[in-house]
C-alpha cells in the first residue's frame, strides 16, 4: 500500500485498536469482500490453500483501507465541540452543545438534565413542545455505545422537526410534545470514539476487577434476569458484553431513564428505542414469546411501517416481537416501557448486516431519511387515531384506564421481589464465605 500520511496513519491505528479485538470470524462478517479478495491473493501467491489465521485480520484491514481510503477519510468523526456535523458522525461534546444551542435558539425547546453518568457526564433529554401539547412522543438512542448511526437518526429527527419548514415537520411540531434522548449512554459512546470502536456497555466498574460496564439494555425491571454471584456463569458475567448486572435499575443510565419514563408515563402515546443493526421494527416481548395484549393495535402500526420502508427503500423490514424476530433477551427497555409505561412501544434496528456497526458516513443520509419517513407515517397514523377516538378505544380495551395505577403497583411489587432475591444472594454469599473460612 502507498505510504500513509500522518492523518491516515492515525486513523488506521485508531481503527485497529478497536477492530483488532474482533474475532477472525467478525472480520469476515464485517468486511466479507475484502476477506474474500485477501484469501484469493493468498491463494495465488502461495499456490496453495492457506487457512485463515487471526494474524491475517490486520492484513484484511490493510487491504480494505487501501481500497477504501475515501471511506476511511470520510468516516473521520467530528470531535470539535464548537459545531455539529449533521451529515457525519459526532462525539458526545458536539451533540451536547448542539442540544443546548437549539434550546437557546427556540423558546419552546428545553434541555433537561436527568442525571449524571459514572464518569460525570450529563444525561440529557431535549423537549420540543411548541403548542403546549399533552401527547408525548418519546425517542431515545445510543443505549449501546457502538451503534453510532442511530445517534445521527435521532439528531436528524430533531433537526428536521425544528429547522425544516415542511408540511410533515409542521404536523409533528403542532401536534406532539417530543422528548428525545440522543445519547442514553454517554460514557460508553465517548469510549467508542477514543478507545474501542466496538464497545457496547456503559463504563462503570463491576465486581470483577479489570472488567467494566453493564449492558444498560439488560438492566430494566421487566423480565430482568440477574447475574448470580458465585455461580461461575462466565457467559453472563461482568466481563461479558451483555452483562445484566446483579440487580435491575442499578446503573446511573437505567435509573435516570426509568425516572424520565415514569414521570411522563400518563401522557406518553408513542415510544421508540433505536438500535443498530438488522432492518427490524420490533415490539415487546424479548423475555418470552407471548404476544402483547394490544397485539392487534401494534399490528396496524407495524403494517404502516412496513409500507413506509417498502416505499422509501424498496426493502421489506422484519417486524414482530423481539423474542420471535431477533432473540430471547431479558431486562430490555422495550419490554419495560410496553409493560409499565405505554402500550405503543417499539425497538428499531437500523441498518444492514453488511455494515454492522460501522456504516460508512455516505450511507447516513439513507438511514436518516428512511427513518424520518417511517416516523412521520407512524405519527400521522397516531394523530388520526387520537383524533378519531380509536387510540382511546384501543387503550380502554387493552390497557384499562386504571391500569396506569395498577402498573405502578406491579412495578413496586416486582422491585420488592427483586430486592428479596438480592437479600437471598447476600445470605448465600455469606454462607459460602463462612464455610470457606
Ligand atoms: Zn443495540
Amino acid at each position: 500500500m502507498s505510504a500513509p500520511t500522518p492523518i491516515r496513519q492515525f486513523l488506521l491505528l485508531f481503527f485497529l485498536s478497536g477492530v483488532s479485538r474482533l474475532e477472525p470470524k467478525s472480520m469476515e462478517n464485517t468486511f466479507p469482500e475484502a476477506t474474500a479478495r485477501y484469501k484469493e491473493q493468498m491463494h495465488s501467491r502461495n499456490k496453495r490453500d492457506d487457512t485463515y489465521k487471526i494474524e491475517d485480520d490486520e492484513k484484511v484491514w490493510d487491504l480494505f483501507t487501501t481500497e477504501n481510503f475515501t471511506w476511511i477519510d470520510s468516516v473521520f468523526t467530528n470531535r470539535d465541540p464548537s459545531y455539529y456535523n449533521y451529515t457525519g458522525y459526532n462525539s458526545f461534546e458536539p451533540i451536547r452543545n448542539e442540544l443546548y444551542r437549539l434550546a437557546d435558539k427556540y423558546e419552546y425547546v428545553t434541555v433537561e438534565v436527568y442525571g449524571k453518568t459514572h464518569e460525570g457526564r450529563e444525561l440529557l433529554a431535549l423537549h420540543i413542545n411548541k403548542e403546549d401539547k399533552d401527547e408525548i412522543v418519546f425517542l431515545n438512542s445510543l443505549i449501546h455505545a457502538r451503534e453510532w448511526v442511530v445517534g445521527c437518526v435521532t439528531m436528524n429527527i430533531i433537526h428536521r422537526i425544528l429547522e425544516y419548514d415542511t408540511e410533515d415537520a409542521k404536523l409533528l411540531l403542532n401536534n406532539f410534545h417530543f422528548i428525545i434522548i440522543p445519547v442514553v449512554n454517554p460514557d460508553g459512546y465517548e469510549y467508542t470514539h477514543f478507545k474501542n470502536r466496538m464497545w457496547r456497555k456503559n463504563r462503570e466498574p463491576t465486581l470483577e476487577p479489570g472488567c467494566y460496564g453493564v449492558d444498560v439494555n439488560r438492566n430494566f425491571l421487566y423480565g430482568f434476569k440477574p447475574f448470580v454471584v458465585g455461580s461461575g456463569d462466565s457467559e453472563n458475567g461482568p466481563c461479558s458484553e451483555t452483562y445484566h448486572g446483579t440487580k435491575p435499575l442499578m446503573t446511573k443510565e437505567s435509573i435516570g431513564l426509568n425516572l424520565m419514563l415514569f414521570k411522563n408515563r400518563h401522557n406518553m402515546r408513542y415510544y421508540i428505542d433505536y438500535h443498530t443493526f438488522g432492518n427490524y421494527w420490533t415490539n415487546a416481548y424479548g423475555a418470552h414469546g407471548w404476544a402483547p395484549k394490544n397485539e392487534k393495535q401494534l399490528g396496524r402500526y407495524r403494517e404502516n411501517v412496513e409500507k413506509s420502508f417498502m416505499d422509501s427503500l424498496g426493502v421489506k423490514w422484519k417486524t414482530g416481537g423481539v423474542f420471535n424476530v431477533i432473540y430471547e433477551c431479558h431486562g430490555i427497555l422495550v419490554d419495560h416501557v410496553h409493560y409499565y409505561i405505554t402500550p405503543i412501544a417499539f425497538t428499531v434496528e437500523v441498518g444492514n448486516s453488511h455494515d454492522e456497526f460501522t456504516a460508512p458516513d455516505n450511507r447516513i443520509d439513507t438511514f436518516v431519511i428512511s427513518q424520518w419517513l417511517a416516523l412521520v407515517s407512524q405519527l400521522k397514523l397516531l394523530h388520526s387515531d387520537i383524533k378519531s377516538g380509536q387510540y382511546m378505544q384501543d387503550r380502554i380495551k387493552n390497557w384499562r384506564r386504571t391500569s396506569m395505577e395498577k402498573r405502578t403497583v406491579l412495578f413496586k411489587r416486582e422491585e420488592k421481589r427483586q430486592s428479596y432475591i438480592q437479600s437471598l444472594y447476600k445470605r448465600t454469599l455469606k454462607l459460602i464465605d463462612n464455610n470457606a473460612g
